[in-house]
């Protein structure tokens, strides 16, 4: 599997804005945003941000990429997958990316990133509809469950995050949380006005329509 080894703040300095790649410390002073408030590299206090069009297209693109954490040539699956359904074709790429299972088991609060959630998943700590579901990239459906496979559940992180869970005021409406079993439940497909990404996922469609 290829594997990304860019050091995960330098993305979200480039992208000018924080992606949410680092768990916990995302929301400290320790923020890599707060405390560089410029684009890495040597000439990156200086760096302009007049970009062409093509510029933003290729940079809102890499700016998904990043938050959701998919490679490029799984990224182009998921806009022509996108693309062959009826309907807004940014939005149905959104909304693909949100309902992968890494991204639901980070969106459950089970992970504090998606890399995080990527980990649980290939370690085998979920199940979907009581099966082993070992792929982060497996797309959850309307109805499907997902919870914590047996064996691990009495595992101290697990415990740990099921009390969070209770706490928890993040939870997408999309998603029913039941913290006691460590359960989610797919309601319905996410809304895309409010999965509260910063990204315009036109600007995506139009790279690939070039
Ligand atoms: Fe991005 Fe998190 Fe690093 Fe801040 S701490 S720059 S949000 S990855």
């Amino acid at each position: 599997m290829a594997t990304d080894l860019n050091p995960k703040c330098k993305k979200c300095r480039r992208a000018g804005e924080k992606l949410f790649l680092k768990g916990e410390r995302c929301n400290t002073p320790k923020c890599g945003v707060i405390r560089k408030a410029y684009a890495p590299g040597m000439h990156g206090s200086k760096m302009g941000r007049a970009l062409s069009e093509y510029g933003k297209q290729l940079e809102m693109k890499q700016r998904i990429k990043r938050i959701y954490g998919v490679m490029e040539r799984q990224f182009r699956k998921h806009f022509e997958e996108a693309s062959r359904k009826q309907g807004v074709t940014g939005n149905l790429l959104m909304m693909r990316l949100e309902m992968r299972l890494d991204n639901v088991v980070f969106r459950l609060g089970l992970a504090d990133s998606r890399k995080a959630a990527r980990q649980i998943v290939g370690h085998g700590s979920i199940v979907l509809n009581g099966k082993k579901a070992s792929i982060p990239s497996m797309k959850v459906k309307i109805g499907d469950v997902l919870g914590i496979n047996v064996s691990k559940k009495d595992k101290r992180y697990f415990q740990e995050r099921a009390k969070m869970m209770k706490r928890s005021k993040d939870i997408p409406s999309w998603i029913a949380l039941d913290p006691s079993k460590i359960e989610g439940r797919i309601l319905s497909e996410p809304d895309v006005e409010s999965i509260g990404v910063n990204v315009d996922p036109q600007l995506v469609v139009e790279y690939y329509s070039r």
